[in-house]
């Protein structure tokens, strides 16, 4: 489907029936404070579209740690450091709804049960996809796993880039924050810390933004 110039991706194309009317209502107005005419062509079905992104983003309201792993969850022995890095994340800064985007590194070192490693970016999605701040993002994220496997302990670094900074030059366009979450191991025994931060930090040269 092509409108004008430009094709429509379709994770934007619209039922035409209004899922949610007064959300829709409430962008439509928003163009208007903005000085906008929201009945111009360009910007004709954008409320429908911004009410079915934010719905998208904000997902993880609806879900949690416990339904994404669902029975990912494994019998295993192992007690060593297990750790996936570089998960893609993106969210939604709580202050001005503009989004932070970056890595989340997560380790744990299990207590007799292991999950599948594919659910641990799904960890963090679900609470990425809501209206956050990155520290609390990054102790739910600890928690979340914490409550699902009781390990012997678990680590979580993230690096984001803010654009509510980098966009309205408060900071420098390059700073980056860092937040870590530590529990049980992580957060006791200091080699257990000192081999997670050393890994977490190492660059790979991979994904970097
Ligand atoms: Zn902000």
């Amino acid at each position: 489907m092509a409108i004008g110039l430009f094709k429509v991706d379709p994770l934007d194309e619209v039922d035409e029936a209004s899922e949610s009317p007064e959300f829709e209502e409430l962008v439509r107005r928003q163009l208007e404070l903005l000085g906008e005419d929201p009945r111009r062509e360009g910007l004709d079905r954008t409320p429908a579209r911004v009410a079915k992104a934010l719905r998208f983003l904000t997902q993880g309201y609806n879900t949690s740690a416990e339904e994404v792993v669902g029975k990912g969850v494994f019998k295993e022995e192992h007690d060593n450091m297990i750790m996936v890095r570089n998960i893609e994340l993106y969210s939604l800064c709580e202050h001005h709804m503009l989004p932070f985007f970056g890595k989340a590194h997560v380790a744990y070192i299990p207590n007799g049960k292991i999950v599948g490693l594919s659910k641990i970016p799904r960890i963090v999605d679900v609470y990425a996809r809501r209206l956050q701040v990155q520290e609390r993002l990054t102790e739910q994220i600890a928690e979340g796993l914490c409550r699902v496997l009781h390990p012997s302990g678990v680590g979580v670094v993230i690096e984001a880039y803010h654009l509510c900074m980098m966009m309205r030059g408060v900071e420098k366009q390059n700073s980056k924050t860092i937040t870590s979450a530590l529990r049980g191991a992580f957060r006791e025994d200091p080699k257990t810390r000192d081999e997670f931060l050393r890994l977490a930090h190492s660059t790979n040269g991979l994904h970097q933004y």
